[in-house]
């Protein structure tokens, strides 16, 4: 039996991981054996627990297999204090389970091209993996403050990192490149930064151990231009947490929508925490609009990496891309004239593509 803890925290959270909770519904009616248990993380935690990370999350998680989120925060926090706010239990709770890679796939539907914000024949056919550090680097680097010094006001944070860190999202990032074309980009910027001399030195020494992947180096700012100019010369990206974030982000807007961009993140047992690459969307919260294949294509990453059901998975990729096929749209990805799906019928298209499947 593998457990799933299901946080749906804040925002569209709830309104998403529903249609995500359908679909591993129905693959326990196929015969999978799963057990799901639910949760509070970030602002909803925080509500009605006085934490964004409570003890009975921290327990819960520790025991499962594998964690679906929907995402977390809003302006209603904004006062907060920075350790009590929603987004501090999401890197909390990666901190806590040491989730240090963070996979994050921007795969172009045919169906969408033209829903990308770069021409159909630039994105056609792309896909790409983005290998993001996440629990390193410069968020959480010390030393980091907001003071007065001298009379003045200083805001510092410190980009920082050691090879034994480097070197283990070096290795999932060479492993996940083998498994596809064997091309492995790592994005730094060793003309400026120290720390990005000593990661590009780490991912030279990990490159002897996969003879098969051709690794290359990207400064991040080059990176940037490349991703908008020519971006299926990418396989794999591997990067630092802060360079990933921004990286990862426009790669979405490549797909057409944020939307539609599932993640892993993973630690050296397996056990990962899969979310939608977006946030908590306040604007649409509550409207019934979302869509919630980022959400239900992260049930398909979790499925692969964290419960070994590679069949499965297939399954509900497939699924989701018969539904896309057949027409369903959500509002962020439909064109002019296309009917528009609430993010319960999406979810409800993926579900009865699921059973024909
Ligand atoms: P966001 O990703 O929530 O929204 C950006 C834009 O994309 C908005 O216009 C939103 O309506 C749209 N959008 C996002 N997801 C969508 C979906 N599934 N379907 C259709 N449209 C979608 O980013 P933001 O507005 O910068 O942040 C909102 C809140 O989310 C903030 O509190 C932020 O801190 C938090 N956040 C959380 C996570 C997370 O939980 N992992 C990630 C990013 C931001």
């Amino acid at each position: 039996m593998s457990k799933i803890l299901v946080l749906a925290g804040d925002g569209i959270g709830p309104e998403i991981v529903r249609q995500a909770v359908k679909i591993l519904d129905q693959l326990k009616l196929q015969g999978c054996h799963l057990e799901l248990e639910t949760a509070n993380l970030g602002g909803v935690a925080y509500d009605q627990e006085g934490s964004p990370f409570p003890e009975t999350t921290r327990k819960l998680a520790e025991q499962a297999d594998a964690i679906l989120l929907g995402a977390v925060g809003g302006p209603q926090y904004d006062d907060v204090e920075r350790h009590l706010r929603p987004e501090q239990g999401l890197l909390d709770i990666r901190g806590h389970l040491n989730l240090f890679a963070n996979l994050r796939p921007a795969l172009l539907y045919e169906d969408l091209a033209e829903a990308s914000s770069l021409k159909p024949e630039l994105v056609a056919g792309l896909d790409l993996l983005i290998v993001r550090e996440l629990v390193g680097g410069i968020y959480f680097g010390q030393p980091r403050a907001k003071e007065i010094k001298d009379g003045r006001r200083w805001g510092y944070n410190t980009m920082v990192y050691n090879e034994d860190e480097i070197r283990r999202i070096a290795h999932v990032a060479f492993a996940a490149a083998a498994k596809r074309e064997g091309r492995l980009c790592s994005v730094d910027k060793a003309n400026v930064l120290e720390v990005s001399l000593l990661w590009r030195e780490i991912m030279e020494e990990v490159k002897t151990d996969y003879p098969t992947v051709e690794l290359s180096h990207m400064y991040v700012d080059n990176a940037a231009m490349q991703l908008i100019r020519a971006p299926k010369q990418f396989d794999v990206m591997v990067t630092s947490n802060l360079f990933g974030d921004i990286l990862s982000d426009a790669a979405a807007m490549l797909t057409g929508s944020i939307g539609m961009l599932p993640s892993a993140s993973l630690n050296e047992d397996n056990l990962g925490m899969y979310e939608p690459i977006h946030g908590s969307a306040p604007d649409i919260a509550g409207k019934g609009i979302a869509n919630p294949l980022a959400t239900i294509l992260s049930v398909a990453m979790m499925l692969r990496y964290s419960l070994s059901l590679e069949v499965e998975a297939k399954q509900v990729e497939e699924a989701v891309m018969q539904a896309l096929t057949a027409g369903a749209r959500t509002a962020d990805i439909a064109k002019a004239g296309e009917t528009i799906m609430s993010t319960d019928e999406m979810g409800d298209a993926v579900l009865r593509a699921m059973r024909t499947v």
